[in-house]
């Protein structure tokens, strides 16, 4: 236990929200002081079987909160200022309306990639820039996918040096308890132009990197996969590129021996492995799709949108506050505490 706990409200109880109360509940040095809804749902019941305070948006709305048996310990902004450290999960967009709020209790904030980059002036990935977040008010995480390229790109820029990258993001319509989006049986391109908003975010955490990237939504919930080709300075091989996957806290091999070559057998794989909810925290790269060739290396990426950031989010916050000032020992704690073994330490 450690003299201090970092106080750690999460503004916006849903798929992200849920999943980063968890994982501050399982840290040592820190705890949850209380999450947020907008409206009485199944989400609101779990919080309260976890014990952690509920707070809502418009306290007006307390009553219906009490009518189905949710306690409401108060409003957000009583939350927020019983914090030290406030994650906003909130839907894209929402959660750039309470940065006033932070701004006016003098309270550091967390921003999740569905917000723009100004929102919080710095985005942040714990492999690529943690010491740069030490300190700050505010920074945000960057999204799923982003956040699974800065990982990789970064362990391959410092081993053979990146020229280029392009990458191709076939990317869930929706996560799996979302019922109201689709597509149902099309291919979106998402945008049709070049390049997608993914190259230009990774530049916010690895600005000196050259990288294209093309989108599209394909009708399913379960992971996105990343088609990936990157041209290196040095020459690349397969066992180098494979020996980084394996160095690294946070990229998971799946190797031939597992006989997966979909995201369902992946998620079946997680499930079986007893992970709660069958997150996957690590990047899932397929050992048999590694192509290297004197500058070239090829390789399919799966990432579970709903767990890669979860993580990010734990590390963001010990910089943060200073109580760690070294992002390989915060990633060890995080994953530790998670009780994360690298999927490919599983086969
Ligand atoms: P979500 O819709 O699942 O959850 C958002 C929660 O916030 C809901 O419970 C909603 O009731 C609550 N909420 C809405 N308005 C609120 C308000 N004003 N105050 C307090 N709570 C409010 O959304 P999500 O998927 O968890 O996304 C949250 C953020 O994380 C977004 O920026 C998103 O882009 C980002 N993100 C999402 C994913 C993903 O795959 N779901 C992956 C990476 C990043």
């Amino acid at each position: 236990m450690y003299d201090y706990m970092i106080k750690v409200a999460i503004n916006g109880y849903g798929t992200i929200g849920k999943r980063v109360a968890d994982a501050v509940a399982a840290q040592k040095d820190m705890k949850v002081i209380g999450v947020s809804k907008t409206r009485p749902n199944m989400e609101g019941f779990v919080a309260q079987q976890r014990g952690y305070p509920l707070y809502i948006a418009d306290i007006s709305k307390k009553a219906s909160f009490e009518k189905v048996g949710l306690k409401v310990a108060g409003s957000v902004e009583d939350m927020c200022q019983a914090a030290d450290v406030i994650v906003d999960a909130t839907p894209g967009d929402i959660g750039a309306t309470n940065k006033p709020l932070y701004e006016k209790l003098k309270k550091k904030a967390i921003w999740q990639g569905g917000e723009e980059h100004e929102v919080a002036g710095f985005s942040f990935n714990s492999s690529c820039n943690y010491k740069d977040a030490i300190g700050r008010q505010f920074v945000r995480v960057v999204s799923c996918n982003t956040t699974g390229l800065c990982r990789i790109i970064n362990e391959v820029d410092k081993e053979f040096g990146v020229t280029h990258v392009h990458a191709i993001m076939v990317r869930r319509g929706a996560d799996p308890g979302v019922i109201k989006k689709g597509p149902i049986d099309a291919t979106v391109l998402d945008p049709v132009t070049v390049p997608s908003h993914h190259g230009p975010d990774v530049l916010t955490v690895l600005p000196h990197v050259s990288i294209t990237t093309m989108a599209m939504i394909v009708p399913t919930t379960m992971m996105h996969m990343h088609a990936i080709q990157i041209t290196t300075k040095k020459p690349v091989t397969k066992e180098g590129v494979i020996a980084l996957i394996n160095r690294h806290p946070r990229l998971g091999l799946i190797k031939k021996s597992a006989g997966i070559k979909s995201t369902a057998e992946i998620k079946e794989f997680a499930m079986d492995l007893g992970r709660q909810r069958s997150d996957l925290f690590e990047n899932c790269i397929f050992e048999d799709s590694i192509y290297a060739n004197k500058n070239e290396l090829c390789f399919f990426q799966a990432i579970h949108q709903e767990a890669d950031v979860v993580v990010e989010n734990i590390d963001a916050i010990r910089a943060m506050t200073g109580i760690e000032k070294d992002g390989a020992t915060s990633v060890q704690m995080t994953n530790k505490a998670l009780g994360l073994v690298t999927i490919q330490n599983n086969h």
